[in-house]
């Protein structure tokens, strides 16, 4: 895997704006080297300092971290503390219990507004109604509920009793529900009896009950259920019960649960991009003080900031920069019911103008599809709003295409907003290589650098360092307080997936492939480890490929995929969307064959693809990522067998199946 090429180089540069630097927590390069220094120094002591620094401990820890039993790594071991006590009841001792919390927007444009003392008497509610149940510490509980402030504050009260929860997606089906309900043993499942998206009503409650039905579910006691819309639903005696009784009556106070550092706080699975989900089990302590160290730097948090994060709960964006991280730090986020395309494509620039949003953070393939329909309606373009108030972008979930990054900059940022292109995973906690706003210069394209304390890597398959410009894998070579515990009920499967014993053991795996640039060792995520292609000898991340096809006038979104070849080894197939309609027979051919000549000119003729194949979307993990792997038994032409639950779109595969 030594040898990944960097065939292209990208050259532009992009400093962050003077203003930006001069007020930055992280201001200036020297500052964020400094910190560097300090952790490389003094490893313990840099992580001991900000614990003390950033969290309210009821007991003070001794032991920062424990590596005795690694790779199941123990950080401030005998620390104890309260998640939600530090996200709610901090912030009206110090000033903030009229501040707004929320600011949620439904799907109809309905805005409702909490503030930071009636979301801590909401969540204090909650888990007294939690308690009244029999809810108890080290429990765990289901939460299946859309875009809401009940989703948050019931996240926040399981916190708040030692419940350890786990979010499942409400796009989900019965069938994962269940099996998400079963692998965690939960006793209760916190839902709604529907979801309002785009305009219309789906059904939550009535999946849960299908999901029950199903079997196995005989630890779950108690359905909780919020009304969104009132619609009827199926009511189960002594099993169901209304949010609106079970808080009923409940005191706004309650004494917070002490927990130790190490108790799990929440389990969630991962997207499915590259097989069955894993359910990463997190710990309380270290992943709040990354939550809310992230939330500084990283978002250069002020307290006049507007933050707007759009992903959903149901994710692990969802949990550290919605329900737990911008908390912590007392700021004001907004929180959305709804889809960025409707009632139309504008609704995310409409939404920044209205509520004067200052830091908005959002996915690729949100992007992606805002570029496609700004192209399609000049209405619903970004330059039509006033986004004057943003100071600062985010990105997140995949790479992000060095011309959707233009866009981005340009139409949204206005070229005076950074970007923190934020490299993470749901087993990492919070951000681990991104730029800093104040201080790391751009480059479209690249996550540049590990935040102070990330010992990020990049080695061969055997872990040794590879220099820069060689591609190879992404490691973490020490522990860090936010990572992953284990896999909940499969530490073997934890070991064997994260820490192999190829790389010694000890160092964490992430699963991806990157390089370093040369000059300035800004790595590049080139995509999944499983992705990498070989095509006569010359080895390549997906990426880069990708990335020159997006950079075509013609195409929206665009994924490459090796297929056996006799000659070559491997062929590259590339499955495209095209900003306009999917085009069929010779129009198709023309297009393909324009394609094909414009990757042997930005690239070279090595990443020509062989085949080029059209569709109206690719194959999607509901957290809106492409599954390559579904894509690559495509290209082969043969039958998918492979766990497919996380699929967004299954239909879409009939499209992809056939070659033009
Ligand atoms: P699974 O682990 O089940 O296959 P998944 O890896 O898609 O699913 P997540 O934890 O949601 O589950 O996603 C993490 C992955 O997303 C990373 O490993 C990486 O591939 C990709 N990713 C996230 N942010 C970025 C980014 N800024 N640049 C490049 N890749 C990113
Ligand atoms: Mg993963």
């Amino acid at each position: 895997m030594a040898d990944i090429e960097t065939l292209k180089q990208e050259n532009r540069i992009f400093n962050p704006p003077t203003d930006f630097v001069k007020n930055a927590t992280i201001s200036g390069m020297e500052t964020y080297q400094a910190m560097c220094a300090a952790a490389e120094n003094d490893y313990e002591g840099f992580w001991a300092k900000l614990a003390n620094e950033n969290i309210e401990w009821r007991k003070p820890f001794t032991r920062t971290l424990n590596e005795t039993d690694a790779p199941f790594y123990k950080w401030f071991e005998d620390g104890q503390l309260n998640v939600s006590y530090n996200c709610l009841d901090r912030n009206l001792q110090n000033g903030n219990a009229d501040k707004t919390a929320v600011i949620f927007e439904a799907d109809d444009g309905q805005v409702t507004r909490v503030a930071y003392k009636e979301l801590h008497d909401k969540v204090c509610q909650f888990a007294n109604g939690l308690k009244s149940l029999g809810i108890k510490k080290g429990d765990r509980v289901v939460i299946y509920m859309p875009m809401s402030i009940e989703g948050i504050v019931a996240m926040q009260a399981c916190a708040r009793i030692g419940a350890t929860h786990s979010v499942v997606f409400g796009g989900f089906s019965a069938k994962s529900l269940q099996e998400r309900i079963i692998d965690a043993g939960a006793v209760a499942v916190i839902t709604a009896d529907e979801q309002v998206r785009g305009g219309k009503q789906l059904p939550l409650k009535s999946i849960v009950d299908e999901a029950i039905g199903m079997g196995g579910c005989e630890h779950l006691k108690n359905v909780v259920i919020y009304q969104r819309t009132g619609t009827n639903i199926n009511f189960v005696q002594d099993r169901d019960r209304w949010l609106k009784d079970v808080v009923a009556n409940q005191d706004s106070t309650c004494e917070p649960e002490w927990v130790d550092a190490e108790h799990p706080l929440f389990i969630l699975y991962t997207s499915g991009s590259t097989g069955k989900p894993k359910g990463v089990q997190h710990a309380s302590g270290g992943y709040l003080l990354w939550a809310m160290l992230t939330m500084k730097w990283t978002f250069d948090i002020k307290p006049t900031d507007i933050f707007w994060c759009t992903a959903d709960i149901g994710w692990v964006t969802g949990h550290t920069y919605i329900a737990y991280g911008p908390l912590a730090v007392g700021a004001t986020q907004i929180v959305f019911e709804g889809v960025p395309t409707y009632p139309n494509a504008g609704r995310f620039w409409d939404m920044i103008a209205k509520h004067k949003a200052t830091i908005f953070y959002t996915a690729p393939t949100a992007i992606r599809s805002l570029i496609k329909a700004a192209d399609a309606d000049a209405e619903v373009h970004p330059k039509k709003y006033d986004l004057s108030s943003l100071r600062l972008l985010g990105s997140v979930g995949e790479p992000i295409n060095p011309e959707a990054w233009m866009w981005y900059y340009r139409n949204v940022g206005n070229e005076h907003c950074p970007i923190v292109d934020t490299f993470w995973q749901t087993e990492t906690g919070g951000h681990m290589i991104t730029p800093l706003p104040g201080a790391t210069p751009m480059v479209p394209g690249s996550c540049t650098m590990p935040l102070p304390g990330i010992m990020a890597a990049v080695v061969d398959e055997t872990g040794n360092d590879l220099p820069n410009g060689q591609g190879g894998i992404l490691v973490v070579k020490r522990p860090w307080p936010s990572m992953i515990r284990t896999i909940w009920g499969d530490p073997e499967r934890f070991k064997k997936s994260y820490f192999p014993e190829e790389l010694g053991g000890k160092i964490y795996l992430a699963g991806d492939g990157a390089v370093r640039n040369d000059k300035t060792g800004y790595f590049t995520i080139t995509g999944r480890i499983d992705d990498v292609l070989n095509v006569s000898g010359h080895r390549m991340g997906t990426m880069e490929i990708e990335s020159a096809l997006v950079a075509n006038p013609l195409v929206a979104e665009a994924a490459v995929v090796g297929k056996p070849d006799e000659t070559t080894g491997e062929s590259i197939c590339a499955f495209v969307v095209l900003k306009r309609a999917r085009p069929s027979g010779e129009e198709a051919r023309q297009i393909a064959k324009e394609l094909r000549d414009w990757v042997a000119k930005e690239i070279g003729p090595i990443a020509k693809p062989k085949e080029i194949r059209f569709g109206d979307n690719l194959p999607k993990t509901r957290s809106g990522k492409i599954m390559r792997r579904l894509l690559r038994v495509l290209a082969k032409g043969e039958q998918i067998t492979q766990d497919i639950s996380t699929l967004e779109n299954p239909a879409i595969l009939e499209q992809l199946k056939e070659a033009q």
